[in-house]
């Protein structure tokens, strides 16, 4: 067996180990076999990082916004070119199929192209003659190093949510992405250097706990993205809060996709499917709570049920798959441990993903599709992010108790309603306490000229990513107010509280 090769990180426009010796195993989820390690970095190889990047802040927040902007266009082209070399990196290491990870990148791309109007987007207001001879105006400038901590599920699209918009706006980045599938932030890392980005505005390092923490307490970071599970988000909202750093930490999920007795079952049950089982239900915003309301509940469980049995589970790389492997064999155990706890307190096993072999891929890490029927919302499958590919089916009589399902939970990332009455849409939209909604739309991730955030549990800070949001989090206003005297008029010294005139 050849030894696998070692992710590095990149610091300064190239690879390089720094210090770091410890290092963390990297799967392939279709084989289960170890594919490869990548380092995780020490204290003091993260200090050598944000270094790079605070030196390079100095040139690259005097860079031109034309000139800035410029370079997003070019990121933007080679992005697209390479759009298939990132999707196979993806599917390598995180397992989902290659539809699916080509989807990731356009959608990481979709950020690329919203940064590329960043002179559009850092524009100023100008108010004339606010007062005799009195002009106010203002302007958006960078805050410094920023850092992006970001999860497994989204490899190169979550850190697309955030570094365009950063690195667009004039700062500088550190990504510290998941050491699960770390080599498609290098692939993103290069193309930025073939794009002309100057050396030490974008760095990966990679890493885990000790990575983070170095990150949180450095004094040179300004800004935290992170995205992530609940604990870890809050855990982190809070650290880098204390130490007066900006920061936006996305959380997990339990979303509800609620079917009305109007609805079009078959519709319904078509985007249910994809919405639970799609890259194996390792989505922030996968569907993982069906609330089937009224008399056709059982018909909707039947439909859905119907069309997870009729999902072909195979390797990512396999066009003929439509879900791929769970990205670990930990994660595999938890999700069916969870299942198995639902089935224990009373859930009706509809669809049993549990057990299920590939053949060719006996050890890689599958879990079928699984839809639990009959499911209370005391349940620790529905309680708990189960983050693989189970639907769980919970009863209600109406609209108003399925809304007081959905705001009972702690999370609030997305949502979905299925009706065909616009008036119950509008009822619902109105009613969740949810930061994203879809009519008929059972992912409801906003362009990326719309801000991404959930609410509750799901967000700790102020700021969604992306969008409008994300240009405001990764500025800061000035707001000048001037005058420019024609003549010299002396007239004496007033204390008086200034007002206009
Ligand atoms: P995770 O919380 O385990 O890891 C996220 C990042 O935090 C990784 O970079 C990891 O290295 C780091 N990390 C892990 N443990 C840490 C610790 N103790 N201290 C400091 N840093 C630590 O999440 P994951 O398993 O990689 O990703 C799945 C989770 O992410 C799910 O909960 C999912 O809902 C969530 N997620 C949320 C969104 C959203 O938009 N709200 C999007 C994608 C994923």
């Amino acid at each position: 067996m050849s030894t696998p090769q070692t992710v590095q990180h990149w610091v300064a426009g190239a690879r390089t180990a720094l210090g770091s010796t410890r290092t963390s195993p990297v799967f392939d989820p279709a084989t289960g076999r170890t594919a490869r390690q990548v380092l995780l970095a020490e204290a003091a190889d993260v200090e050598a990082v944000v270094a790079a990047a605070h030196d390079a802040f100095a040139g690259w927040s005097q860079t031109s916004v034309t000139a800035r902007s410029k370079i997003l266009f070019a990121f933007r082209e080679l992005v697209a070119r390479d759009a298939q070399r990132l999707a196979e990196a993806i599917t390598d290491e995180h397992g989902k199929v290659l539809s699916d990870a080509l989807g990731e990148v356009q959608r990481g791309l979709e950020v690329v192209e919203f940064a590329c109007g960043v002179p559009h987007l850092l524009k100023g207001s100008y108010s004339d003659q606010v007062s005799q001879g009195v002009d106010s105006y203002s302007f958006r400038e960078p805050l410094g190093v920023c850092v992006g901590i970001t999860p497994f599920n989204f490899p190169a699209m979550v850190p697309m949510w955030m570094f365009p918009v950063a690195i667009a706006c004039g700062n500088t980045f550190v990504l510290k992405p998941s050491e699960r599938d770390p080599s498609a932030s290098l692939l993103l890392a290069e193309l930025w250097q073939e794009a002309g980005l100057p050396d030490g505005v974008f760095n990966v390092v990679h890493g885990d706990r000790v990575a983070v923490d170095a990150l949180l307490d450095s004094p040179w970071v300004a800004a935290v993205s992170f995205v992530g599970s609940t604990p870890i988000a809050r855990s982190i909202h809070e650290r880098a809060s204390a130490a007066g750093k900006r920061v936006q930490a996305l959380g997990g999920a339990k979303n509800h996709a609620v079917v009305l007795p109007d609805a079009d079952v078959d519709f319904a049950a078509d985007h249910l499917a994809a919405a639970a089982f799609g890259s194996a239900g390792e989505r922030c915003m996968a569907v993982s709570a069906a609330v089937a309301v009224g008399a056709g509940a059982d018909r909707v469980v039947e439909a859905v049920a119907q069309r997870a049995r009729a999902v072909r589970v195979g390797p990512g790389r396999d066009e003929a798959s439509e879900m791929g492997p769970v990205v670990t064999a930990a994660a595999r155990e938890r999700i069916v441990g969870l299942v198995d706890s639902g089935e224990r307190a009373g859930a009706r096993v509809a669809v049993d993903g549990r057990g299920l072999v590939v053949p060719g891929h006996e050890d890689g890490f599958f879990v079928g599709p699984t839809v639990l029927d009959a499911v209370t919302t005391d349940m620790e499958v529905y309680r708990e992010e189960v983050f693989g590919p189970v639907l769980s089916v919970v009863r209600a009589d109406d609209v108003d108790e399925a809304i007081a399902v959905v705001n009972a939970n702690p999370y609030g990332n997305g949502t979905a309603v299925f009706t065909s009455s616009g008036a119950a849409a509008r009822r619902f939209q109105r009613g969740v306490h949810v930061g994203m909604i879809g009519i008929n739309v059972p992912v409801p991730v906003p362009m990326a000229f719309y801000s991404f955030g959930g609410w509750k549990d799901s967000l700790f800070g102020d700021t969604h990513v992306h969008g409008p949001e994300g240009v405001a989090f990764y500025s800061r206003a000035k707001v000048v107010t001037s005058r420019w005297p024609e003549t010299r008029q002396a007239s004496g010294a007033s204390l008086q509280f200034p007002t206009s005139s």
